[in-house]
């Protein structure tokens, strides 16, 4: 049972199935009790009726064929045939628990859990199922099971569209970065927590240098596949630790955490004297290209507005100091 999910059971239909039920004594009313189920039977739905022992008195084919081994005959105990089942590789899904685990764990639950509940379960065979145990007064218990595969399914596309969606939302469709939207939230969520652990972090802005005559010269494409290159050089020459995301057309945003600035600057300056130009096939010189940096290290409760401003500044500092460069002085906001 992967989702051992509890919920109270709500629903205003079965309302009255169970207020009446709740009135009878299985014991004494077996004959009126089956042939309420055997009503049941008409809206495919699974149906045990187990007596105070916990052993079955009852159950519809398709309560058998879906949670019992379809060898289960006669009286038994409940769990025992649940066991049998899974056992058999059929019956109920068990995921994290071990069946030696799980018998005691659900007849403990059947035993002293609330006298209704619902819960979803997946079985063996892929199929899911809206289960409803309930307890009687003197001790008995039905349990009823509607397959809600189909539902399931759905629910399960719309999540895997809806993860989908939510991942291409925060991605860069060039260069398969997080995107701004993405990196703007790391960077504050990483600010956070380190203001918190009172632990060093540098962030830092990069820009290619005179991309635009990149753009000019060799064509949007080429452009394109430099953007590419250097958000794979950044990737693979950074440790994952190092959130590296794309902010703008050609400015990329790391935020480093655990990195005092003199660190970070060693390390976005090993990042520059390792740049290797584009290749180009072997027709064209491969394209030299370069990138200028702003370091700035987040001062305690700082917002990150304000450590992006101040390493903007650095950035435009190195660029107008010549590109191809990293600039950390602090102080320039
Ligand atoms: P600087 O060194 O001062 O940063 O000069 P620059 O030319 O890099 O800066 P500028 O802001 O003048 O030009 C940036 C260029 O980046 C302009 C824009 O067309 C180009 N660009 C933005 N996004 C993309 C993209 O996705 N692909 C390509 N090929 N070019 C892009
Ligand atoms: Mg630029
Ligand atoms: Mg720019």
């Amino acid at each position: 049972m992967s989702s051992f999910l509890e919920l109270p059971v709500t629903d205003e239909v079965e309302q009255p199935l169970f207020e009446i039920l709740h009135e009878l004594d299985p014991e004494r009313d077996l004959a009126l009790v089956r042939a309420l189920l055997d009503a049941l039977n008409i809206a495919d739905i699974g149906i045990c009726l187990c007596d105070a022992r916990d052993h079955v008195r009852y159950a519809n084919s398709l309560w058998r064929q879906t949670f019992f081994h379809p060898e289960e005959t006669g009286p038994t105990d409940f769990m025992a045939a649940i066991a049998r089942a899974v056992a058999a590789g059929s019956g109920i899904k068990l995921e994290t628990l071990s069946l030696e685990e799980f018998v005691p764990f659900y007849r403990k639950r059947r035993q002293e859990g609330p006298d209704r509940r619902g819960f979803y379960t997946d079985m063996a065979d892929g199929s899911w199922w809206w289960v409803r145990d309930h307890r009687f007064a003197n001790g008995w218990f039905l349990v009823l099971a509607s397959d809600i595969s189909s539902v399931k399914q759905e629910e399960m596309r719309l999540r895997d569209a809806h993860a989908r969606a939510l991942r291409e939302s925060q991605t860069d469709f060039l260069t398969g970065l997080p995107n701004r939207r993405r990196g703007m939230a790391d960077a504050s969520a990483a600010l956070e927590q380190f203001s918190q652990d009172n632990l060093p972090l540098t962030l830092g802005l990069l820009d290619l240098d005179l991309f635009k005559s990149i753009n000019d010269a060799f064509g949007h494409d080429t452009g394109d596949a430099v953007l590419v290159d250097f958000a794979n050089m950044l990737t693979h020459q950074l440790s994952s630790r190092n959130h590296v995301s794309r902010i703008g057309g050609e400015e990329f945003m790391v935020v480093m955490p655990e990195t005092p600035i003199e660190r970070a600057h060693k390390r976005v300056e090993r990042l520059l004297r390792n740049m290797k130009p584009l290749p180009r096939g072997e027709e064209l010189r491969p394209l030299f290209y370069s990138f200028s940096a702003g370091l700035a290290q987040a001062r305690p409760g700082e917002h990150l507005r304000s450590v992006l401003t101040r390493a903007d500044a650095n950035l435009y500092k190195a660029k107008i100091g010549g590109r191809r460069r990293v600039e950390i002085n602090q102080g320039a906001a």
